[in-house]
């Protein structure tokens, strides 16, 4: 009965939906889970104390409508990227959502749609083809490069691709998910100029992760009225609960988006928390150098167990060399440690979590590496 049920509701789901999958990390109770990239670290108390304060502040008007314009977090917003990229940016430039999958939605659903397409230079985040299909929006999967031998991002080929497909929308993706690697600002510049009737979005949730010499597309905005730059508090902000994505704009590219929001999308609890966390941020960040050394040894032993990663700005390693991915995903899990297999051959993605969970998941691979297993 459940079958035939779950049947005819397929036959009612829309044509173009039917057969696909939904996103689903696996969320499993697990000692150690290194499998969607979030921040192994609580938030810290003193953090805590002021959160608490602010919600409390707000709830005797959760009566009332949040505001719907989320000025002030705008404004905390604009504040920190200007002190994390030096870039001045007005909080008209900004945008923002619950987490940044809300915010490239809007993007999709304003520029993309019925009849349009997107483009995206695969492997890259599995939820930029989920959203583009999810509003209609025809995806087409772009080659990194020719030779497929690693993953570095060739311009030429890009810009090739560009002017083949002729995407109302492309995404790049600058610290890359899922293989770890920040792309050239020359390569967002030549897809730029490639395209001269569509938006560039560049997902940057990874940027606060990145090598030093890496620079944002930030910087790039001045005089691109097309160029959309997206960021979160998932990952370095180690606030991933909180649900609170951003982007930065020409500030009538972000006004086009309030054509598709849904009224007051930010509630008034979201947006205190988020403003009390900004207003602390340097502690919310104080973790990110530990956590780019732990990713640096996690990709330098596991290189020294024969392993293969792939180098990171981000806070996650993509592991190569296992001889089957899926069974040392099972290996690790029955040892209390949760990665992500993200479908690639002989690859598993592993968050860099705390050194002693990074010290757990190298002891179970060199343990499972030894068994043959
Ligand atoms: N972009 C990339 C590249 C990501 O990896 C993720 C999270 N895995 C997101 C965006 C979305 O994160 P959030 O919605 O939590 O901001």
């Amino acid at each position: 009965e459940d079958i035939q049920s779950r049947s005819r509701l397929t036959d009612l789901l829309r044509p173009d939906l039917r057969g696909q999958s939904a996103y689903g990390a696996p969320q499993l109770p697990v000692a150690v889970a290194l499998n969607t990239n979030e921040s192994s670290y609580s938030v810290p108390d003193d953090v805590v104390e002021a959160i608490t304060a602010r919600v409390a502040q707000v709830a005797p008007d959760l009566n009332r409508y949040p505001d719907r314009e989320f000025v002030a977090l705008r404004t905390a917003l604009a504040g920190y990227l200007q002190i994390a990229t030096g870039v001045e940016l007005s909080p008209e430039q900004l945008w923002a959502g619950n987490g940044s999958n809300e915010v490239l939605s809007h993007i999709v659903q304003a520029f993309g749609g019925p009849g349009r397409v997107a483009l995206g230079f695969t492997p890259a985040y599995s939820m930029h083809p989920i959203i583009s299909r999810g509003a209609g929006t025809g995806w087409v999967d772009g080659l990194r490069n020719a030779t497929g031998a690693d993953y570095d991002v060739d311009a030429e080929l890009a810009v090739q691709q560009v002017r083949e497909h002729r995407p109302d929308i492309v995404f790049l993706c600058s610290p890359n998910n899922p293989t770890g690697t920040a792309i050239g600002l020359d390569i967002v510049e030549a897809v730029y100029d490639a395209l001269p009737d569509g938006i560039v979005v560049v997902d940057e949730a990874y940027a606060e992760f990145a090598r030093p010499g890496t620079r944002s597309a930030l910087t790039l905005l001045p005089g691109r009225e097309r160029l959309v730059v997206t960021r979160t508090m998932s990952k370095a902000f180690a606030f991933a609960g909180v649900r609170l994505g951003y982007l930065a704009a020409d500030p009538e590219l972000t006004q086009l988006l309030r054509l598709v929001r849904l009224p007051y999308h930010l509630s008034s609890v979201t947006q205190a928390v988020a403003e009390a966390a900004l207003e602390h941020a340097g502690t919310m960040l104080s973790m990110v150098e530990d956590i780019k050394a732990t990713r640096d040894e996690l990709a330098a032993v596991t290189g020294q167990l024969g392993l293969k990663p792939v180098p990171s700005d981000a806070n996650f390693v993509l592991v190569g060399g296992f001889a089957d991915a899926a069974a040392a995903w099972q290996v690790l899990l029955d040892r209390g440690v949760l990665v992500r297999d993200v479908g690639i051959p002989n690859h598993l993605r592993i968050t860099a979590g705390t050194p002693q969970e990074t010290q757990t998941v190298l002891r179970v691979l060199r343990e499972s590496i030894e068994d043959g297993s």
